[in-house]
């Protein structure tokens, strides 16, 4: 009987494996257009406000205008355009012009195809698997955005934030008083630790996003999940930006994105997050 299950979920962990990619192949033109949409909006805006020309770039949309290489321009045809299997025939490299294509494509790719497969594989065809699913996806494209830009933005960090309320309004994964204190508790938590650093220090340490991709975790998980995730995301960034300064690949002037660290310890601690709490909590007899 249990070899029959994990059979069958396995089964659908592969079925769900190119739905994961086709995603993924999605959040890549999320990651790097929706920044560029931002900013085009942000530049006309400002035009706008101090009386000034207002330029006539054209707004970019998610949809149009087609893929196109960067360096040659040529568009890309939908059988260049499979993900990471093309990567691979294609060899990284643009069909018309030879020049590298950026290992982020098959990454993200490969990524969401793999967190949607595990998904899948946990928690089966349910509601809970669709709002995991969808709260992967999201961080996959807040992790890409902040790597590249060093924004969250408020666009897909605050719907993020109601989504979790609204998943947890029948206690999907936590009562909803947890959700709403955890949202609070979130925000504040950061906002606070922000405005001391900036006090002592006279410098910020992280922006306004990281308050919100903090509340809209706390909104999914409760509060009682968020000191792991302040000690996971801590850590994790602690290790790479040292790592990052003994290799030197980082300069130590630019500053470092702290929310894809929230993103991966908001990931883990959704997932196993109950887990790790009821094995560091019982190894103190509690
Ligand atoms: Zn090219």
């Amino acid at each position: 009987m249990f070899f029959e299950t994990s059979l069958s979920s396995f089964a659908l962990a592969l079925t769900a494996l190119p739905l994961g990619l086709i995603v993924g192949s999605f959040l890549n033109v999320v990651i790097l257009r929706f920044p560029e949409q931002l900013k085009t909006r942000w530049r006309h805006e400002s035009q706008d406000f101090l009386g000034l020309p207002a330029d006539s770039s054209e707004p970019l949309s998610l949809a149009t205008p087609a893929s196109r290489c960067p360096s040659c321009g040529e568009s890309i045809k939908p059988w260049h355009n499979i993900p990471v299997i093309s990567y691979v025939f294609l060899r990284g490299k643009c069909h018309a012009c030879s020049r590298a294509i950026s290992i982020q494509y098959p990454l993200v790719e490969l990524l969401s195809g793999l967190v949607t497969s595990f998904i899948v594989y946990q928690f089966g065809l349910s509601l809970m698997a669709a709002y995991c699913l969808i709260f992967s996806w999201v961080l996959i494209a807040l992790t890409g955005i902040d790597y590249r830009e060093q924004i969250l933005p408020d666009q897909i960090t605050l719907p993020l934030l109601w989504l979790g309320l609204f998943a947890n309004l029948n206690a999907t994964f936590v009562p909803l008083n947890d959700a709403v204190i955890g949202a609070l508790a979130g925000y504040l938590s950061l906002w606070i630790v922000f405005w001391l650093f900036k006090l002592i220090t006279g410098k910020e340490g992280m922006g306004y996003g990281d308050f919100k991709l903090l509340a809209a975790l706390g909104a999914w998980m409760g509060w009682h999940m968020l000191p792991l995730i302040i000690i996971l995301s801590t850590f994790a960034g602690a290790l790479v930006g040292v790592v990052g300064l003994l290799l030197k690949t980082r300069d130590k002037q630019v500053p470092m994105a702290f929310g894809p660290f929230l993103a991966i310890a908001g990931w883990i601690a959704l997932i196993w997050g109950d887990t790790i709490l009821a094995s560091y909590l019982g190894a103190f007899g509690l």
